[in-house]
C-alpha cells in the first residue's frame, strides 16, 4: 500500500527517475550544463544548447510505450520475490498482454542487475568451474561438448559465502581462467583453487594463491562456498526457469542470480528496490545494446 500511495501517478514515477539519475541536479545529456528548465511534456529544455533531455533516454525505459507505474509495478514484483520470477508470472501479476512483453521487460531488467564500474571481489575468495546444460561431464573439459562453462568466485566470510561473481568462459585454458579471475577479483587478493594447472601462473598476475588439492582428503569439501554456490544456481535455473535457460540469454540469468544472491541478507526488501530502479537510470549502453542483439537474435 505504501508502494502504491508512492507511486500513484506517472509524474512520482519520473521524479524518483530523475532523482536517482541526478542525485545532484538534472543535467543536460548533450551537453552536461545544469541550466534546464522542465517542459510540459515532461523533458528537460537545456538554456544552453537546446537540446531536449528526457530522463528515460539511454536507459531501459527508453522508447517504452507502456505507463511507467506498470514498470514500477514490475520493478517491485521482480525484488520482492525471493528466487526470482518467470515471465508468466509477471505477465499474470500486471496483467500483462502478452507473454512476449512480459518476457522482455524481464531481460531488460536483468540488464539493470549488472551495475555499471561494479567493483571486483577482494580478500580471500574460493574459484571454481562448472557446467550448464547437457548430462553431468566430467571435470575439467572431458566430455565438454555443448555445455556452457561457468567459473565461479565466492568471497569467504568466515564459514559463510560473501559476494559472489559468476563469469561465463569459453574453456578451462590459462588465459580465459585468468581472465575471468582478474575480472572478478582485485588484485593481491588470495586465490583458492584445486590443482587445475591453467591457475599456476595466478601469481604472476598479482594474486596470492592457495592450492586446496583434491588427494589430501578423500570426500571433504574443500572449496565448500564455491560449492554452495554451485548448488544454488543449479537449484535456481532449474526451478523458476524449469532448466530452460538458452545459451543465448545465459549470461543476463548469470546476473540476475548474482544480484539476487549478493543482496540475499538485505533485510529491507525495498533497498533491493531502489538499487534496482538505480541501475535501471545508470545502466550505460553496452548492457542495453547487447540485450538488443539477444532480443532480435530470439
Ligand atoms: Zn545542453
Amino acid at each position: 500500500m505504501e508502494f502504491e500511495r508512492r507511486f500513484a501517478s506517472e509524474e512520482a514515477c519520473r521524479a524518483y527517475l530523475v532523482s536517482l539519475r541526478w542525485p545532484e541536479g538534472i543535467r543536460c545529456l548533450r551537453c552536461h550544463s545544469p541550466s534546464v528548465w522542465a517542459t510540459v511534456r515532461g523533458l528537460y529544455h537545456c538554456t544552453f544548447c537546446g537540446h531536449q533531455t528526457s530522463v528515460l533516454a539511454g536507459t531501459i525505459f527508453q522508447d517504452t510505450k507502456a505507463d511507467l507505474r506498470l514498470w514500477f509495478r514490475a520493478m517491485w514484483y521482480v525484488t520482492n520475490q525471493k528466487s526470482g520470477v518467470s515471465a508468466l508470472g509477471l505477465q499474470r501479476t500486471l496483467g500483462l498482454g502478452s507473454y512476449r512483453t512480459a518476457w522482455t521487460w524481464l531481460h531488460k531488467l536483468r540488464a539493470a542487475m549488472v551495475r555499471p564500474g561494479r567493483e571486483r571481489l577482494t580478500g580471500t575468495v574460493e574459484v571454481d568451474e562448472t557446467y550448464w546444460g547437457g548430462p553431468q561431464p566430467g571435470k575439467h573439459g572431458r566430455g565438454a561438448a555443448g555445455k556452457t562453462l561457468i567459473v565461479v568466485a565466492a568471497q569467504v566470510d568466515g564459514s559463510r559465502v560473501g559476494r559472489i561473481r559468476l563469469c561465463r568462459v569459453p574453456n578451462t585454458s590459462a588465459p580465459s581462467l585468468e581472465r575471468a579471475v582478474q575480472a572478478a577479483v582485485e588484485p593481491g587478493s588470495v586465490i583458492r583453487t584445486d590443482g587445475l594447472p591453467s591457475y599456476s601462473r595466478l601469481v604472476d598476475r598479482g594474486y596470492v594463491h592457495e592450492v586446496v588439492r583434491k588427494e589430501t582428503a578423500v570426500g571433504e569439501n574443500l572449496l565448500p562456498r564455491v560449492n554452495r554456490v554451485v548448488a544454488l544456481l543449479k537449484r535456481w535455473l532449474l526451478g523458476i526457469h524449469q532448466g530452460r535457460v538458452s545459451k543465448t540469454h545465459l549470461d543476463a540469468y548469470l546476473d540476475e542470480f548474482t544480484f539476487r544472491f549478493n543482496r540475499r541478507t538485505s533485510r529491507w526488501r525495498g533497498k533491493l528496490f531502489y538499487r534496482l530502479v538505480q541501475q535501471a537510470v545508470a545502466v550505460d549502453a553496452r548492457p542495453v545494446k547487447r540485450l538488443r542483439r539477444q532480443l532480435v537474435a530470439a
